[in-house]
This record gives C-alpha cells, structure tokens and sequence, in this order.
C-alpha cells in the first residue's frame, strides 16, 4: 500500500520536512555522495514553491550526505530570460544561501525521446539532469489551475521538458500527455508544498488559502489524490489522476492509500474550480482558449485583473486564444496561435503578447 504523510507545517521547516519524509517511509531515499536534482515550481512570479520550504528541504538533504544540489525548473511559456526570472523570485539568492547550483533547464542539455507515445510529441526533450542525477526529488506546491484542474506533482513534472513541447502538450490532451510524461519521468520523492495553496483561477491569478500543511510520498499518484481530497475535489473529477488509474500508473483511491499523521477531514476544504471563479469574476466573458498553453492564459487573466481593479470594462463580445475558432464576428484573437485567422478578425501577435498588450487591446477596438 502506498504511504502519504502529512503534517502540520509548524516552527521548524526543516525538522517537519526530515519528519514527513520518515512517516512517508523515504528517510533513506538520500544516500552519502549522492547528487540531488531539486525540481520546485518557479513557473511563474505568483503561485511557485515557498521559498522557505526550499531552502528547509536543501538543508534536509545536506543532512543526509548528498554530495551536490541542483535547483532546477523550466518556467512557462512567457519567460523569455530563465536566468532574470530565477534573480527576480529570489531562488538564485536561496540557492546561493544553501550551497546549491541553480540551474533553468532550456540552458543545458534534453534527453530526447523519439515516438515515446502516441499520447506524446513525436520528439520530446526532457531535461538530463532528472537522468543524470542520483536523486530526484519533485516540490511542487498545491494548486488549481485553468487547464488542468489542479497542479500537483504530476503536472510540476511537465517544467522538466523542453520548452518548444510544453506548447505542444496543450495542442495535444493535455492530460495522457502528463501522465504519460510521468511513465518516462520519476522522482524518487514528492514533498509538498502546502503551507500556503491557491485556489480559483490558479495557477497564478487565484486566492491564497492558508493551509499550513507539508505532505511526502515516493508515491507521486497517491499523493496527488490525497492533496485532491484536502482540496475537495474527487481525484476521479482530475483527467490526469483519472488517467494514471485507469492506465495502472498508480491509485488514487485514497481508501487503498495509508494516510500518516494529520486527520484529513480535520483539514479539507472546498477550494473554488478555475471555472467557477471565472465565471464569477467574469460573468460576461466568453472565451474560447481551447490548446492555448500557460503563455497566452496567464497573461490575459492578468490583463483582465488590472482592468477590473481599474473598474474598466473590455469591449469584445469574445476572446480566442490557441487552437480554437472564433463563434461570433465581434472576437479579439490573442497570439501568434490564432494568426491564420488574422485578416479575418481582430488580432494581436505574439507568443505571448504581453500583459501591457493585452490590457490595451481589450478596451480598444481599434489596435
Ligand atoms: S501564442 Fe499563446 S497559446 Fe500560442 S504558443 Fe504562444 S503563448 Fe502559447
């Protein structure tokens, strides 16, 4: 039976970190001399691994003898400079204060894949140092996002690709393509970040919920599903966790998984669906965005936060976004995804038009 701990995240990070990694049954997962691929999520500037849990997880490992640390992630599709990016969220100087290397993977080296799937791209690059190193340890944080529903250890895995497929992944289902990632890629360990989640329109412009909570497990599935319980969702209502059951990727019956420390009905919640939150934020917005990847996504619903803190209203009767068609004739298309429609329709390039862009372009008919 697979083991997910979960504790209460109090006082010293580090010491509930070595604890949650014992109750998991992983606390001779690090062995002396090992070198250690560190994978958080640094995917955007909101929304990534609590920084403090990092750098309480590096020194855990220190602590069992690892002989090398690497920070590493792939962000999103919008980040042009991984290195600006990493400086600017602050992992640089925390990498820096735990003695650890700090690298973006779309600067070094991909394993490719040829045909791994047909749930895949034909050619898929995942970065070498999740198969160069001895250890791999996944910290996602938890989160609902726009896509996928949620964003937990499995989809954290997806920073580990090369950047020209993550655009790929949302052309394709979404979903297999994940799970089916994590048939090619496995951490050793998940420990999660649940200090603070973020719920609604996830997985960087929603609400911060406060459950002050850390989970392990070697088992990425199970705790996945337990996360999904702590958040009110079904795991069967998730395509990935529904696909990684039905394919034998691992259980998500959080009846056949062994649950140690904390009471998981004591800290359930029902966090607010992406959808939900949209469409109460939102009500007039009709967006089609089907195959548009994190890039277009996160830049319009931050477009769409600064006019409503502004109290201003955006004009198009529709906004499409990736591969989708546009319903009505008064549509605005948003990236160089929708440019084949563009003499048809408004349009604004780019791969991602930025915030400022966006935000300009939906007030105004005229471009
Ligand atoms: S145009 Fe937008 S949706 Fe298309 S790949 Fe670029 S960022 Fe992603």
């Amino acid at each position: 039976m697979q083991k997910v701990a979960v504790l209460k995240a109090q006082g010293n990070f580090q010491k509930t970190i070595a604890e949650a990694v014992e109750k998991a049954g992983a606390a001779n997962i690090i062995s002396k001399g090992d070198l250690v691929l560190l994978k958080p999520n640094l995917h955007g500037s909101v929304g990534i691994t609590d920084l403090s849990v990092l750098e309480a997880i590096a020194r855990w490992i220190w602590d069992c003898g690892a002989r090398e640390i690497i920070i590493g992630d792939g962000p999103f599709y919008g980040i042009v400079n991984e290195r600006e990016h990493f400086e600017k969220i602050g992992i640089m100087g925390i990498a820096k204060k735990v003695n650890a290397q700090c690298v973006a993977f779309d600067e070094h080296d991909f394993r490719i894949f040829h045909n791994a799937s047909r749930y895949l791209p034909d050619e898929l690059g995942i970065t070498r140092f999740a198969y160069d190193c001895d250890k791999m340890i996944n910290a996602p944080i938890m989160k609902t996002h726009f896509n996928t529903l949620v964003t937990l250890g499995m989809k954290n895995l997806k920073g580990c690709i090369r950047k020209r497929e993550k655009r790929i992944f949302h052309q394709m289902n979404l979903d297999r393509a994940i799970v089916e990632l994590n048939r090619l890629l496995q951490s050793d360990l998940t420990i999660m970040d649940a200090t603070w989640a973020m719920e609604g329109m996830g997985p960087a412009g929603g609400a911060w919920v406060d459950m002050g909570l850390v989970l392990a497990s070697m088992d990425v599935v199970a705790i996945d599903s337990v996360c999904c319980h702590l958040m009110g969702i079904d795991p069967d209502e998730v395509m990935t966790l529904r696909f990684a059951q039905r394919t034998g990727l691992g259980e998500t019956d959080i009846n056949k998984i062994k649950i140690v420390g904390e009471n998981l009905d004591e800290h359930k919640r029902h966090f607010e669906r992406p959808i939900d939150s949209m469409t109460r934020q939102y009500p007039q917005l009709n967006l089609s965005n089907e195959g548009a990847c994190s890039g277009c996504n996160m830049n319009l619903f931050a477009a769409l936060r600064g006019l409503k803190l502004r109290g201003v209203e955006f004009v198009w009767d529709e906004i499409v976004m990736g591969n989708s068609k546009p319903m009505s004739a008064d549509a605005l298309l948003i990236g160089a995804c929708t440019a084949s429609l563009r003499k048809e329709y408004a349009y604004l390039p780019g791969c991602p038009p930025d915030v400022e862009a966006i935000r300009k372009r939906l007030v105004n008919r005229v471009g």
